[in-house]
Parts: structure tokens; sequence; C-alpha cells
């Protein structure tokens, strides 16, 4: 992020209550505590797709016999690429017809190549000149129809990462080269690249819904897949005109999720602008910084931009009535939550106290381990509980939870959209939105939704995979998309 034209004070919240203690939240009391309805807000803890916690098994069915890989060591994330292989054939053999007009379906005929540093470049699909240019990677080969990944470091890590799945997903991004191939589809790397994720997305969803794949995932490993996804993006400012780009995480994951949601008809409509990437280059100072602002200014900055946000587009949403102004925010060490309505708030690091209109976060553990993924995680994490807050004050209380953390992702992608450079080209919106984004801030925020969470916020608020969505829908539609939005 940027700040605005203007230097507003810095550091003006910075009070005693930054004081570290140290003493991390206790897990179990965190799920033990019943939390009354004037509290809302997430417990953390970043299990899923944060690298390490990774424990899934989606498919536990030996490599089928048909199958072979060349170059295959009998590894682990080889069995899981057998399966995808067997799984894609079958999903291919119905779907290619179906999206293209009816036109026969072929596997890939130069067949499947694990490679490590011990490969012969010279026997690998496109005969690679150097073995290290195809390690650390995957690549389909138009000239050999035949697909080839690196068994020994990318896989293993991928899978280490965000679970076995992700080594599916790689292979099925893969495919959807091969099914270009097989297209003639040819356009901007860009397009391609998303093309790509958005027929792994289809196949997926097959995944998901047939009960006749291989693998059986639930809303864990479809996280897992989001995340691995979204680590395959371009190094944020690089620009979608490139003719290399793949792509921003943001347009990555959503385009895996169009193909989820939509089907490969929708994927095999693309083309330049559409989807729009939103990729953009940095500013000024912000290259040398990668985006990322201080903390401590970036908790103050962010406050100041939802409620300029907020007093603004409030009306619209409300049939003319005003936003009521937020009280001040309560930053709170671990052992020292703040009290709401009389009660000391247990049991929450990050909350919206309904009755009192402020925002309480602890900035022990929880505000510097948001601020790992970048300084636009923690502006997301505030986004939600000012997107609660617009429910509360539009008075239409969707009655469950997980209705009211989707629109409340939806919110906070409407408010970071009001921050993209393209909407701030006149200087006198960039000051009063305080904030501009900075390439990366969009998968910061996704980031933050899909990892920074327990497995009791995911039976409480749902999927991550929907939290992303609706996140999307907001940056994508604006706040009126947000206010009857379902899961
Ligand atoms: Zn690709």
């Amino acid at each position: 992020m940027r700040r605005g034209l203007v230097a507003a004070a810095v550091a003006a919240l910075a009070g005693p209550t930054l004081a570290a203690c140290g003493v991390s939240v206790d897990h179990d009391r965190l799920q033990a505590a019943s939390p009354d309805d004037t509290v809302a807000g997430d417990d953390f803890s970043p299990e899923v797709g944060a690298g390490g916690g990774a424990t899934s098994t989606p498919t536990t069915l030996p490599p089928p016999t048909d199958v072979v890989i060349q170059g295959d060591t009998g590894s682990e994330v080889n069995r899981v690429a057998a399966n995808a292989i067997a799984d894609l054939n079958t999903f291919w053999g119905a779907t290619y017809p179906a999206t293209f007009d009816g036109a026969a379906y072929q596997p890939p005929a130069g067949g499947y190549h694990a490679v490590d540093r011990n490969s012969r470049p010279s026997t690998l699909p496109c005969q690679p000149y150097d073995i290290n240019q195809v390690l650390h990677n995957a690549y389909f080969c138009p000239s050999d129809d035949a697909i080839a990944w690196d068994e020994e470091f990318l896989m293993p890590e991928l899978a280490a990462g965000y679970g076995d799945f992700a080594v599916a997903v790689v292979i099925a991004h893969e495919w959807g080269h091969a099914i270009q191939h097989r297209a003639a589809f040819d356009q901007p790397t860009v397009v391609m690249e998303l093309q790509a994720d958005c027929y792994a997305g289809a196949w997926v969803q097959y995944v998901s819904k047939s009960g006749s794949s291989r693998f059986e995932i639930g809303t864990r490993e479809l996280d897992e897949a989001l995340a691995g996804v979204l680590s395959f993006r371009d190094s944020p400012g690089a620009s979608a005109e490139d003719p290399n780009a793949h792509g921003s995480g943001f347009d990555r994951v959503g385009a895996f999720q169009v193909g989820y949601e939509e089907g490969a008809g929708r994927c095999r409509a693309f083309t330049v602008g559409d989807p729009r990437p939103y990729q953009f280059q940095f500013e000024g100072d912000d290259r040398y910084t990668q985006g990322d602002m201080l903390q401590e200014e970036m908790e103050d900055q962010a406050f100041r931009s939802l409620d300029a946000y907020w007093a603004d587009v409030f009306p619209a949403l409300s049939g003319g009535r005003a936003w009521e102004p937020m009280a001040e925010p309560r930053p709170f060490g671990a052992d020292d939550p703040p009290s709401c309505n009389g009660q000391q708030v247990t049991g929450y690091r990050l909350f919206l106290c309904v009755p009192e209109r402020y925002v309480g976060y602890e900035v022990d553990e929880t505000i510097p381990r948001a601020y790992e993924m970048g300084d636009f995680a923690i502006g997301a994490l505030f986004g939600t509980q000012y997107g609660l807050e617009v429910q509360d004050q539009l008075q239409k209380p969707p009655g469950d939870e997980i209705t009211a953390t989707l629109r409340g992702d939806c919110f906070t992608g409407a408010w970071a959209a009001a921050m993209l450079p393209e909407r701030q080209l006149d200087p006198a919106v960039r000051e009063r939105y305080v904030l501009t984004l900075s390439p990366g801030d969009l998968d910061e925020g996704i980031r933050v939704l899909l990892s920074f969470r327990s497995e009791s916020d995911r039976e409480r608020q749902g999927p991550g995979f929907a939290r992303v969505r609706a996140f999307r829908t907001g940056v994508l539609s604006g706040p009126g998309a947000c206010v009857d939005l379902t899961a």
C-alpha cells in the first residue's frame, strides 16, 4: 500500500496497549469461549495453506496400472500425479467433446515425464539444453504433446506446503495447456495461463462433485489448492502486458474459481481483457519497499481509509441513511483485552464490539503475523470487521454467521477496489481514501482470508474458497453486490 497525497498524523493510535507481553492466546480456551452476540470476530491459527501444516490425503489409491510415467522413481508425488493423469483423461474424454463442438479427445501422445537432477535432458519433452531449465518447474511441450514435472523439488515442496492435492492441480494446469494445443488456442501468455488455471478449476469441480473421481477432497483440500494456485503468481509489480506474464495471484485464483463454478465452456471463451487482469506497476518509492508500509502506519491509515469510504458509500446502500461513525479502534495485548458492553472480551483476537461500534485487535501476535503476509493482510482483517458493522447499520442481519462473514468479506473487497490506482486518478479521491493499493495487495487480502483461521473458524464461517469468492465479488462488482450475497 502507499499513502495518499496528504501525510496524515501517524501512530496516533499507538497507545499503552501496544506493550508486548509475548503470551499467546490458548487455542483451546478460544474454542471453549462461548461468544455472546454483541461480539463478532475471528480466532486465528494459520493452519491452511500457510506452509507446514498440510497433512491431507486426497487419494489413497495406488497408481493406475495403465498410466506410465517416464523416469518414475516410485515417489509419493508421482503416485498422486498418476491418479491425476487417469482422472484428467476420464474428465477430458467427456468434457472435451462437450466443450469443443463434438471434437474427439486424444490423450497426450508424448506421455508423462517425471524429472529430477539425474534425468538426461535429451530424453525429456522439448529436449531442454540443460536440466536446470526444467527443474523447479512443470510444463507442457506442444511439439512432443507431452507433460513433464520436477519430482525432486517442485512437487515435494508444493505437497509439503499446500497438501498432496496441489500436485494434482499443477498436473491439471499443464493439462489445460494440452487442451489449448488441441483446440489451436493461441493468445498472449497471460490469457493462456489464466485459461489453464480455469481448466484446472473445471476439473477440480468434477473431482469434488462427480463421485467417480479417484480423489476425494473436502473444503480443506480445496482451500489448500487455492493457496497453491495463489503461490504460482507472478512477482507483484509484473505487468500483464509482459509477454511472459502469468497473472497476479488475484487473477489466477479468480480464473481457477471461474472454471470451478462455470465449467470448461466458460474457460474456452477467455480472451484478451476477459477476464481482465488486475496487474499494475509499482509507483514511486513503492518498488523499493515492495509496497509494504510500516505495520503501525498501516494500522492507523487503514481505519482512516475505511471511515472515509463507508461514510461515502453507505447512504447509497441504505436508502439515504448516513453512516454512523465508528469509535476509535482498540489495539490490545493478548492478556489485556478490552471490554465490550461492560464485559471483558475473552476468546477473540480480532472483533467488532457491536454496541460500542469499535474494532478490537490483538497486537502481540495476531497483527505481526498478518503483517508477515504483507501490509494489506492487516487492512483486509480490519476491512472484514467494518463489513460486519455495515450489515449491522443496514439493519439486515443475515441470521447466520457464514453469510455474515461472506458479506463482510465482500464489503472488504469493495473497499479494496476503491483504492486501486485506476480508481484514484482524481487526486481528491486519492487524498480522501488515504491509501492506494500496491501490486500484491489484493493477493495479500486473499491470502489472509484463506490461511489466517482455525478449524473452528472454518466450521463457523464456511470454507476459505467461498470467502475468497466473496472478496472477489466485492472487488469486481462493488458494495451493492454484497448486500444480499449468499453462500
Ligand atoms: Zn502454465
